[in-house]
């Protein structure tokens, strides 16, 4: 059995001690004579594992008591509905459009409400994040929306924006535990997991509790209203249960490996083997303002797109597998995620200075 190095943005890899941990289990979880996947999510022994994964969470991200943490369904889109859905008090959003997954949040919140969109970088191709220390902000908006780390295009705030005392809602799917947050800077924190936390079927909210809504429009679907799973602990329906449990995993790996001060400290000496790289090479560059650079999404291109498939091509060839950049923007993209390993990254660059000396 060989392992490659995946650079996959998502679903992405996972820490191979989680899989092994899980494999042991998989017939028989601790002496309940059958998989986690095969039991009641009433059950005694799955209480355990939710109830276990949400203060693992908390504990990484210290969260505050008056915020809830819901497990979810529907991927991170789904959320871009339940946003406007729950927070909708005066009928007005700012949103802030930083790449594909911001303007597509702004396009289906304007289902239900109006949209501002008070900050774009579309002018250079999403490259760079906006200034938002002054943004135009009227008075009246429910929230300000971000998604903070741009998974296709590889920019991250490393600034909060302004809000001017509005609720700030964001989108970390692909920066999900990579370092610590100020949670109490956020009224939402939302994202899936299968970025950098566990397997595709989960998005975790954390929302203060103030902006959950007693009462929804009639409209709102029974599952999209937050109170339902708040109320319900995330126990409303049956919840991705398998995907819960392999998270809770993740979140114990964490724990392990020192918490979020240590992941953000093993993430930013991934990230600088590459950056550096990319700032020297004669053939590749990256593609981002350096300022406003990602640690978990790294996008590159020689310039040349016969070169790039080639390059894509031979990586592939040597182990460093889904290197290929997203369909809309070409070039490649290495997504360095937490479970990545610092020698998944030296294996890169020692690879991309071979195909340099041999293409250039
Ligand atoms: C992948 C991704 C999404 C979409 O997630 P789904 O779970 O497929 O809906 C949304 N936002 C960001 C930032 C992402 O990286």
């Amino acid at each position: 059995m060989a392992r490659v190095y995946n650079f996959s943005a998502g679903p992405a890899v996972l820490p191979e001690e989680v899989l092994k941990e899980a494999a042991e289990e998989m017939l028989d979880y601790k002496g309940c004579g059958m998989s986690v996947m095969e039991m009641s999510h009433r059950s005694k022994a799955f209480q355990q594992i939710i109830d276990e994964a949400e203060q693992d969470i908390r504990d990484l991200m210290n969260i505050p008591d008056n915020y809830k943490v819901l497990f979810l369904q529907g991927g991170a889109s789904q959320q871009f509905a339940a946003v406007p859905m729950n927070l909708k008090k005066n009928g007005k959003a700012a949103y802030i459009v930083t790449g594909q997954w911001a303007k597509k949040a702004a396009a289906e919140a304007e289902k239900y409400l109006e949209v501002q969109r008070v900050a774009s970088s579309a002018d250079k191709t999403f490259s760079y994040i906006p200034d938002c220390s002054d943004l135009d902000i009227d008075d009246d908006v429910d929230y300000v929306y971000i998604c903070e780390n741009n998974t296709i295009y590889g920019t991250k705030y490393h600034t909060l924006p302004n809000t001017k005392g509005h609720t700030l809602v964001a989108d970390v799917s692909s920066c999900f535990l990579s370092e610590p947050v100020d949670v109490e800077k956020y009224g939402v924190i939302y994202g899936g997991v299968q970025k950098n936390i566990g397997p595709a079927g989960v998005v975790i909210a954390i929302v203060r509790e103030d902006l959950i809504p007693e009462e929804v429009d009639d409209t709102v679907p029974t599952m999209l209203a937050w109170k339902t799973q708040a109320d319900a602990d995330s126990l409303y329906n049956t919840p991705p249960c398998y995907g819960i449990y392999i998270c809770g995993k993740v979140f114990k790996w964490i724990k392990k490996m020192g918490g979020l001060d240590a992941m953000k400290k093993h993430n930013e000496e991934k990230a600088q083997i590459l950056y550096d790289f990319l700032d020297n090479s004669k053939l590749f560059k990256g593609t981002v303002a350096k300022e406003d650079r990602s640690l978990m999404n790294v996008p590159f291109v020689t310039g040349n797109e016969e070169l790039d498939a080639k390059f894509v091509a031979e990586a592939k060839a040597a182990g460093l597998e889904n290197l290929k950049g997203h369909r809309t923007v070409g070039g490649m993209r290495a997504s360095i995620y937490n479970a990545m390993p610092i020698e998944g990254v030296k294996a890169l660059v020692e690879f991309m200075e071979k195909f340099e000396k041999e293409n250039m």
